[in-house]
């Protein structure tokens, strides 16, 4: 197994890097770089910039617009990203819907929609989870009933990350109550500005809007906005899923976020306490031993082989090494980690502050957001089942 990169691949990570230093907004990395509130002119911003290039559908076949890369190019792609400061992709419109679409969607719902999805123009969401059904996905209930050329949607969705900003939605909706539950659903894509879709945010622990309630009330939805087969809908959410966990990884903001730690350590004096010092080294063991197992992934794939199916341990060490960052970062930042000053995420803030230590204020909001990456996208004991199932049989 060779996990180095080829002089080929050397030029193309400067070939990129040299790109993004250009084309990355100051103001956008600044705020990155010291976790601070991104607006979503400032997402959307990234993604347009993205879009224009033709990289923000990065992963994309060139059949369908994109730049047809390598497994390895995708990741250097994403690693100079992270590492310049630029906001993670939102991934619900090129990561997760488009593949879905590439693959069973008709050459018609493909022209309709990939072009916006490549150009960041339009704002998608995922519309899986609801109340009671979250890991027990194959339970859900919001019902699509057919009527003529249109389906009758009611029900209701749940943590719908960003929805407030959504335009459109993939969701699983049930279209069949016969069989096992996983053969009665659909996957069908949903014009948020219908009329009876209503958006509803849920205050987070971090004083954020980042997710929502969305409520469908007998809207109506054209039949050619069924991707595939209906009832087949299960299918297709399985192969998104795989997109999903891989993605939530982020080793590549782990690395940038190891950075941040080591800066508060070294301002607040921590650097100096050797245990302290310890702990940081653990964790970087593990981010680095977290980068080769993506790397191996990559190297059997650049070799042909089969790679191991193991979306679920990249998920849960991914998780877990960013919420050790953030503990790590309030225990750096010692008493000024404390205070949870929802301006101190607004860039520019510069409000009256107990020693002063603004740069610090949004570290309360950071360790609270990032409660939630051992739930989201198939929560860590799910993850743990389906690991040992694929290792022990
Ligand atoms: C911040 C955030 C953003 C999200 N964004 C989206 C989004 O955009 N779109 C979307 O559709 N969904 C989204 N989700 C939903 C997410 O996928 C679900 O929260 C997740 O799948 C868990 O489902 P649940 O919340 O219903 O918890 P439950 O399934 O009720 O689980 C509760 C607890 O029981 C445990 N548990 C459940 N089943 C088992 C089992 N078989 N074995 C062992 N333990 C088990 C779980 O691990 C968990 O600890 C988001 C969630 C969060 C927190």
């Amino acid at each position: 197994m060779d996990l180095a990169f080829t002089p080929e691949e050397q030029a193309f990570r400067e070939e990129v890097r040299a790109w993004v230093r250009a084309h990355l907004p100051a103001h956008i990395a600044h705020k990155v770089h010291n976790a601070l509130r991104l607006t979503r002119e400032d997402m959307q911003g990234w993604a347009k910039i993205l879009g224009k290039k033709g990289w923000l559908a990065f992963g994309w076949p060139q059949q369908f617009g994109g730049p047809g890369w390598t497994a390895v190019q995708k990741h250097l792609f994403e690693e100079e990203c992270a590492l310049a400061g630029a906001p993670r992709i939102v991934p619900f419109g090129p990561v997760m819907v488009a593949p879905v679409i590439m693959a069973y969607g008709t050459p018609e719902q493909q022209q309709r929609f990939l072009p916006g999805i490549a150009s960041g123009e339009v704002w998608w969401s995922q519309g899986y989870s609801e109340p009671g059904s979250g890991s027990d996905l194959a339970s859900v209930k919001t019902r699509a009933e057919r009527v003529g050329d249109k389906y009758i949607v009611n029900g209701q969705k749940t943590w719908t990350t960003l929805g407030q900003y959504g335009e459109w939605m993939f969701n699983l909706v049930r279209t069949s109550n016969e069989g096992k539950p996983q053969t009665g659903i659909s996957f069908l894509l949903i014009d948020m500005k219908s009329p009876g879709v209503t958006v509803r945010p849920i205050k987070l622990l971090d004083g954020e809007c980042e997710v929502n309630e969305v409520f469908f009330d007998n809207v109506e939805v054209p039949v050619e906005n069924l991707v595939g087969e209906e009832n087949k809908g299960w299918t297709y959410a399985k192969h998104l899923l795989s997109h999903e966990r891989t993605n939530i990884a982020d080793v590549n903001r782990s690395k940038r976020e190891l950075e941040r730690l080591k800066r508060i350590a070294k301002t607040e004096g921590l650097w100096d306490d050797t245990r302290f010092r310890d702990q940081i080294a653990l964790l970087e063991v593990d981010i680095v031993a977290l980068e080769m197992l993506v790397l191996r992934v990559l190297s059997m794939e650049k070799s042909g082989k089969n790679p191991l199916d193991i979306a679920g341990l990249l998920k849960i060490k991914g998780s877990e090494i960013q919420q050790r960052y953030s503990e790590l970062m309030m225990l750096a930042a010692g008493p000024f980690a404390l205070p949870f000053i929802e301006e101190a995420m607004e860039a520019g803030w510069q409000g009256d502050f107990p020693g002063g230590v603004v740069a610090n204020a949004p570290l309360a909001s950071t360790y609270f957001n990032l409660r939630k990456t051992t739930i989201y996208g198939g929560s860590n004991e799910v993850q743990r089942n389906i690991v040992a199932q694929t290792v022990l049989g």
